[in-house]
């Protein structure tokens, strides 16, 4: 049987939970075991798919198109386990489906309640395909103390009871604040949190304090003491220069040798952490830096586009160069002609263009994908980038200036951008309903692409046939395909059979490639995603167009 890690966090939100449950999966992976890792988020959406990403930071997609909270990211990228849809539960799912069972007719007439039937599906939900790991880390969302956070704690209450003490743990992630005027670091916040967990019957196990500096001995015993746990449980969250640094340092607080014992099992072998030491030694001692513009809409908020932001540092990992990463919101370009295009994007290295949805922002996509053309700039358009890479070449060089994507002008008569109703994904027709409700309407997960033998992306990955993770609503409309070619922009990847472009490359550049799907949710420290180490090496050595 599996054995279960609740990661619970309090004080404030932010403090890297969803971190510390993925370093606890990496350090144990290097004790040799299997992991598995699942969040519980306890709003009332069913999936983050329809939140704004300045409100939720960006919406990670598993391959079996799930839409699910961006910590699942983090979790593939420190373990490398792919997620599925079982491991996102939010309070909305769990309801919907009560709700559904309800009207089945399921409960036989009872009353439904929160305790029983809500907790029993979380329940249900947290244990669903856990038989063949050793470990199942479950990241519970929000801080105790939230009213929509109880049923999950009531859950993970009752599971403890259920499966053995010996068989669950928990971890509570807290702040241990330093007062500048009293000059100490401050317990308290993480006595009071603790008590909060105890209130609903849960004892923590391992305490991990985030700290800006270190705790000393006495703020130990003081937390040991006052919040029930042995001083050697009082773990020390320090900040630490890359986040890849986060299972070394966890490592040595001793925080997977305490998790081992109190399961019984082998503490004194050491992890093999050699992975995590040569990550972080490139990150830490590059050999040179390159710096990229990400010219996108949802730039205020570094978290709307956090699986891209990593992978661009796997491409560094790649190369053993730093990427130094300026966000420019798109709008900018709209206006400034090209003393802006000159003051910002006149000393990068490297220019992509992002995902995003709804038009604002568009026309100074277009812009900055035009300068990174004429000037020989290597360029990386991702699904609404590549879409406008395609609008670039249709509006600039193919002279259809009314080009457009229905997603902005649906009465447009140039529609080189489009929604398509039916598509296959294997053998499988799919089907969505333009005026369907809005979690239905997306190409979402994994689809194969077939690559054009002999091309630059072929080469790049090293074969013809990739899958890789889509979430978008439109399409490039393949009937402009010839007439791209014209202009040098070249399909070189479609679905299987040849309806949906997938990628464009052009021939006539040193490094210019739009994909429609996101490679950067396939990207992992450990194995920078191809196109993203390609990219930044074409940065390194980009001979740009004055
Ligand atoms: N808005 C575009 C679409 O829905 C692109 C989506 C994206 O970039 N993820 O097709």
């Amino acid at each position: 049987m599996a054995r279960f890690i609740f990661v619970t966090g309090g004080v404030v939100s932010s403090l890297g939970k969803g971190l510390t449950a993925a370093s606890i999966g990496a350090l144990l992976q290097a004790r040799g075991y299997k992991v598995l890792l699942r969040k519980l988020e306890p709003y009332i959406n069913v999936d983050p798919g329809t939140m704004s990403p300045f409100q939720h930071g960006e919406v990670f997609v598993t391959d079996d198109g799930a839409e699910t909270d961006l910590d699942l990211g983090h979790y593939e990228r420190f373990t490398g386990v792919t997620t599925t849809c079982h491991d996102a539960i939010s309070t909305g799912r769990i309801y919907s489906e009560v709700i559904t069972k309800e009207r089945r007719g399921d409960y036989l007439g009872a009353t439904v309640q929160v305790i029983p039937h809500i907790t029993d599906e979380i329940k249900r939900s947290i244990l669903v395909n856990s038989e063949d790991v050793d470990f199942v880390i479950i990241e519970i969302g929000g801080t105790v103390g939230d009213i929509e956070g109880l049923p999950f704690l009531e859950a993970l209450r009752q599971l403890r009871n259920d499966l053995g003490f010996n068989n669950t743990l928990s971890v509570h992630v807290t702040l241990v604040p330093y007062i500048p005027t009293a000059g100490e670091l401050k317990t308290k916040p993480t006595q009071h949190s603790v008590k909060e967990l105890q209130s609903k019957g849960i004892q923590p196990d391992i305490l991990l304090c985030r700290s800006d500096r270190e705790i000393g001995v006495e703020e130990r015993r003081k937390l040991a003491l006052f919040c029930n746990i042995k001083p050697e449980c009082v773990i020390e969250g320090l900040d630490v220069p890359t986040i890849y640094q986060v299972p070394i340092s966890y490592h040595q607080q001793g925080l997977d040798t305490e998790v081992c014992k109190h399961f019984g099992l082998d503490a004194l072998t050491s992890p093999d952490l050699s992975i995590w030491e040569k990550i972080s030694s490139a990150v830490k001692k590059p050999e040179g830096e390159v710096t990229i513009a990400v010219v996108g809409k949802y730039t205020s908020l570094v978290d709307a586009y956090k699986s891209l932001n990593e992978a661009l540092v796997h491409g560094g990992i790649a190369n053993r160069v730093k990427v130094n990463l300026e966000w420019i919101d798109a709008e900018e370009f709209e206006e400034g002609g090209q003393t802006a295009l000159i003051e910002k994007l006149g000393h990068v290295h490297g220019i992509l263009v992002p995902g995003g949805f709804g038009k604002r922002g568009t026309d100074g996509m277009i812009v900055a994908i035009e300068f990174a053309r004429k000037r020989n700039i290597p360029f990386f358009g991702i699904c609404l980038g590549m879409q406008m890479t395609v609008l670039e070449a249709m509006r600039n060089m193919a002279g259809l200036e009314a080009a457009d994507s229905t997603e902005f002008n649906e009465k447009t008569n140039a529609p080189v951008i489009a929604m398509l109703t039916e598509w296959m994904r294997g053998e499988l027709l799919q089907r969505h309903q333009a005026d369907g409700d809005m979690g239905g309407t997306m190409r979402v997960g994994a689809y194969d692409c077939a690559m054009t033998k002999g091309s630059k992306v072929a080469e790049i990955y090293g074969k013809d046939l990739i899958s890789e993770r889509h979430r978008h609503r439109y399409e490039v409309n393949a009937t402009f395909a010839e007439e791209l070619e014209k202009e040098g922009l070249r399909v070189t990847g479609t679905s299987p059979d040849g309806e949906l472009p997938e990628i464009v490359e052009r021939e006539d550049h040193p490094w210019f490639v739009a994909v429609q799907f996101h490679p950067e949710f396939k990207s992992r420290p450990f194995k920078p995603h191809p196109l993203f180490a390609s990219f930044i090496e074409a940065a390194i050595h980009q001979e740009r167009l004055i």
